[in-house]
């Protein structure tokens, strides 16, 4: 058993999550943590919201609220959804926490005791009629990068790039529209080249990671330069360092704290678990923590704050850089295992958009469909190595021929016939087994180990695939034998043999699956005859701020409980009951409805 961290992406908080967002890491992720807790590792999967930067602000000026009215309720939102999929953080909390911010402060204060953070005099705006500063987010002007006309003072809407106010060209003023002038005005500053040599030792002792990802993170190491952490901005975490402290126009970056989200959400939920330095156990690179293993995951648009802003920020705090340094009270922490990003998911051919209204949320589907449905499509189709693209037609299909006639058909047609003939498990025959039976079984057996191992190395695809192998093979074999022709008094104890063989590797191939379809694997673990918890589930707990602030829901859970990543012998005798359907056949007509609705 080892500590193993699960950490996921933190969504921002600027509205409802669609299904893109969820299938490249939210989903996969989920997936990961439960078979390392089936397999008997102690798990930690954290993340939250990301609530502060500029595009929360802008977005809140619009609306006329505060950005914590519209953060609160697009937590409120996404921590719904997320529960909604069944996803088994042990906190999902938020970036808005007085936990966060002392832990984003305290990161910065040791990084800037160990010199990788520092002053720098930049030009920053103020406007001309008043003399006040003017924030990145009223300023607008070209594109430097892409031309873009409307590009905002922080960064390019149109090509993503993080811009600096003083180079963007032909800017104006969005209060009144005069053109700002720039004076000396001082940031703080990631000394990351510093910390170079240290990024470049670590990524050389990679492995197992995809290859684009490390070739990817090795040419941004190339071209390190300085990267301002402070911008002009009321909406965020406060610096640190006396006569900053209290100045109300700068703020700490968004990028800088939200990246720290998941050091600051496993010490909340160590504080809130009863023992606040459990979270050392996945963090510490020396005691309690030294085996342990950090799993990042998120989409490819995020790998360079992952691969290069987030250990570079560990490496610095831990004193490890080319200026050497003291770690701070958190002592020295861990850089990241493995970074595991995802590609994109495309909709119909098309990106998704909420403004073009080219776009799935979380929400509507699972009013129509369930979550199950979507993690199987997720898992089979999700955009793992290449972008790949949603199309109703195809989930129609893999819901269908696949869910539904493999799967479905599989648990339903040994259950019912078992139950029918039986009323119960039967028992194998005192004749034995076949050679087909043996082989059956030892199919379903040899999965466990098929399976795992692709999960443990992030192929999902594979390894659903390798599980539904196993249930091709149980289809076949029931066909082959045809208990049903065996009705004769005789013929019975036979009959019996082949169903307790076929419930057998049901239970098996429903433990296979498990980490992809938790919220069926429960279901068909009933209709076995079993009881308790086989696959927790998360839920929305309402909680206070630790720390003296407006009290929020998370995410969380006991997952403690359930199956383990073994074969469970089946008991002859338990009573079983003719089942209900585990997945739900779709009518064809939804694909025109649902590119109906699309259309608008
Ligand atoms: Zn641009």
């Amino acid at each position: 058993m080892s500590h193993v961290l699960a950490a996921v992406a933190w969504p921002y908080a600027n509205g409802p999550r669609h299904i893109g967002h969820v299938s490249g890491f939210g989903v996969p992720s989920d997936v990961f943590a439960r078979y390392m807790r089936m397999a008997g590792h102690d798990v930690l999967m954290v993340s939250g919201t990301d609530e502060h930067g500029t595009p929360i602000q802008v977005q809140a000026d619009a609306e006329g609220v505060s950005p914590r009215e519209l953060a609160d309720r697009y937590n409120r939102v996404i921590v719904e959804d997320l529960h909604g999929l069944g996803l088994s953080y042990d906190l999902f909390t938020r970036t808005t926490t007085g936990n966060h911010y002392a832990v984003v402060q305290e990161l910065f204060e040791g990084m800037y005791r160990n010199g990788y953070i520092v002053p720098k005099t930049t030009m920053g705006a103020i406007s001309p009629s008043t003399g006040r500063t003017l924030p990145d987010r009223y300023i607008e002007g070209t594109c430097p990068i892409c031309g873009y006309d409307s590009a905002r003072g922080d960064q390019c809407d149109n090509c993503g790039n993080q811009l600096d106010p003083v180079d963007l060209i032909n800017p104006k003023s969005k209060i009144n529209g005069e053109t700002p002038k720039f004076v000396e005005t001082e940031h703080f500053f990631l000394d990351l080249p510093a910390l170079a040599d240290v990024l470049r030792r670590w990524l050389d002792g990679r492995e197992g990671w995809r290859p684009n990802v490390l070739r990817f993170s090795r040419n941004l190491l190339d071209d390190l330069q300085p990267r301002a952490i402070t911008r002009d901005l009321e909406w965020g975490v406060p610096i640190p360092l006396d006569g900053w402290r209290e100045r109300g126009d700068k703020r700490i970056y968004v990028w800088f704290d939200a990246v720290i989200g998941y050091l600051s959400a496993s010490v909340e939920w160590a504080r809130r678990s009863g023992d606040p330095e459990a979270w050392r156990k996945w963090w510490s690179t020396d005691g309690e923590g030294k085996d342990s293993r950090a799993y990042y995951f998120m989409g490819k648009d995020n790998i360079v704050f992952h691969s290069v802003i987030w250990p570079a920020l560990l490496a610095g705090y831990s004193g490890e850089g080319a200026k050497d340094g003291e770690p701070g009270r958190l002592g020295r922490l861990n850089l990241p295992t493995e970074v595991v990003s995802s590609e994109f998911l495309t909709m119909e051919g098309r990106k998704f958009s909420s403004s073009r209204r080219v776009v799935i949320y979380v929400r509507d589907f699972l009013e129509r469909y369930d979550a199950d449905a979507l993690r199987y499509f997720i898992a089979v189709a999700g955009p793992e190595n290449n972008d790949t693209d949603f199309t109703w037609a195809e989930f129609l299909r893999r819901n269908n021929d696949e869910l539904v006639a493999g799967w479905g058909n599989l648990v339903n047609r040994s259950i019912s016939m078992a139950a029918k003939n039986f009323g119960a498990i039967p028992e194998i025959d005192p004749a034995g087994l076949t050679e087909a039976d043996e082989a059956l079984l030892a199919v379903a057996r040899a999965g466990f180990a098929t399976v795992g191992d692709l999960i443990a190395r992030h192929r999902q695809k594979q390894a659903i695939g390798e599980a539904m192998k196993v249930v091709a093979e149980a289809n076949r074999y029931l066909s082959e034998q045809a208990p049903w022709k065996l009705k004769d008094e005789a013929d019975k104890p036979r009959m019996g043999t082949i169903l307790h063989v076929a419930l057998q590797v049901v239970s098996d191939a429903n433990t296979l699956l498990t980490p992809f379809l938790p919220h069926s694997a429960q279901k068909v673990h009933e209709l076995l005859g079993g009881t308790g918890v086989h696959a927790p589930m998360p839920q929305i707990q309402q909680v206070d701020d630790l720390d003296g602030g407006p009290a929020y829901p998370v995410l969380t859970g006991d997952y403690t409980v359930g199956a383990r990543w073994e074969s469970v012998p089946v008991e002859a005798g338990r009573p079983l009951a003719a089942p209900k359907p585990v997945f739900r056949k779709l009518d064809p007509s939804i694909v025109d409805e649902e590119l109906a609705r699309l259309t608008g």
